[in-house]
């Protein structure tokens, strides 16, 4: 069993982590890059360029992807037009993780998504924890330049930075566990959120899986009665 008595610092991912993602978001995130790459001017209407966004997620499970290589846009251009569209309002909040987060006052939290900073500041509104991030402490991929948290020790270096915290202080929670291969590397307890996408295997790499992120930090300072392995 892992003990969280040491952790004083927690790196969190946002989507199907904080909140789950549904096919509502799935669509507007559809809807956005449509508007998105038709605004910028590239040849295609806005039917058409939802077509391509539909069967983007569906092949690849990214939104974007199949836009960007037919027209040849670099990714980093459509970053930020792509999520300032999309609709927080979709997304339904868990109603206990407030209280979660204040339940744990000696944390300190930073938040890094792959999507906008400006995604991640409308959702930590929607989702009631805003009050729990340092306004530094909320950060998009643009602000890591374009580092990805699989790609690069630069992000969770990054993070920990600001936090103020060494690896051994620090927990990285990921739905996603291939995020979490350089945070154990580093270090630091590894948090996987439960999705429907993962293996029943738990990897090595990853210290303990919660069903939610509400579930970790009830059990930050004691031991973990509600781990699933
Ligand atoms: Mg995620």
């Amino acid at each position: 069993m892992i003990n969280f008595d040491h952790i004083k610092g927690v790196i969190w991912d946002l989507d199907d982590t904080l909140y789950s993602v549904t096919p509502d978001l799935h669509k507007s995130m559809r809807e956005s890059a449509a508007r998105a790459v038709v605004k910028m001017g590239y040849p295609v209407t806005y039917e058409e360029a939802l077509i391509m966004a539909e069967r983007s997620q569906a092949e690849y499970r990214l939104t974007v992807k199949m836009l960007c290589d037919e027209f040849k846009i670099d990714k980093r251009d459509l970053h930020l037009p792509f999520h300032a569209e999309m609709d927080h309002t979709v997304t339904k909040a868990c109603e206990d993780l407030p209280a979660a987060f204040a339940a744990k006052p000696h944390l300190q939290h930073i938040l890094m998504t792959h999507a906008s900073r400006d995604w991640a500041l409308r959702m930590l509104d929607h989702l009631r924890i805003a009050e729990f991030f340092l306004p530094d402490a909320v950060l998009g991929l643009e602000d890591v330049d374009f580092n990805h948290k699989h790609e690069s020790e630069y992000v969770a270096k990054c993070c920990m930075d600001i936090l103020g915290t060494k690896p051994h202080e620090t927990a990285f929670v990921e739905d996603r566990e291939y995020n979490l291969t350089i945070p154990k590397k580093l270090g630091m307890t590894t948090v996987l959120i439960a999705h429907p996408s993962q293996s029943p295997k738990l990897p090595e790499h990853v210290d303990v899986k919660f069903t939610r992120a509400a579930d970790f930090l009830e059990n930050v300072g004691v031991m973990p009665s509600s781990a699933i392995a």
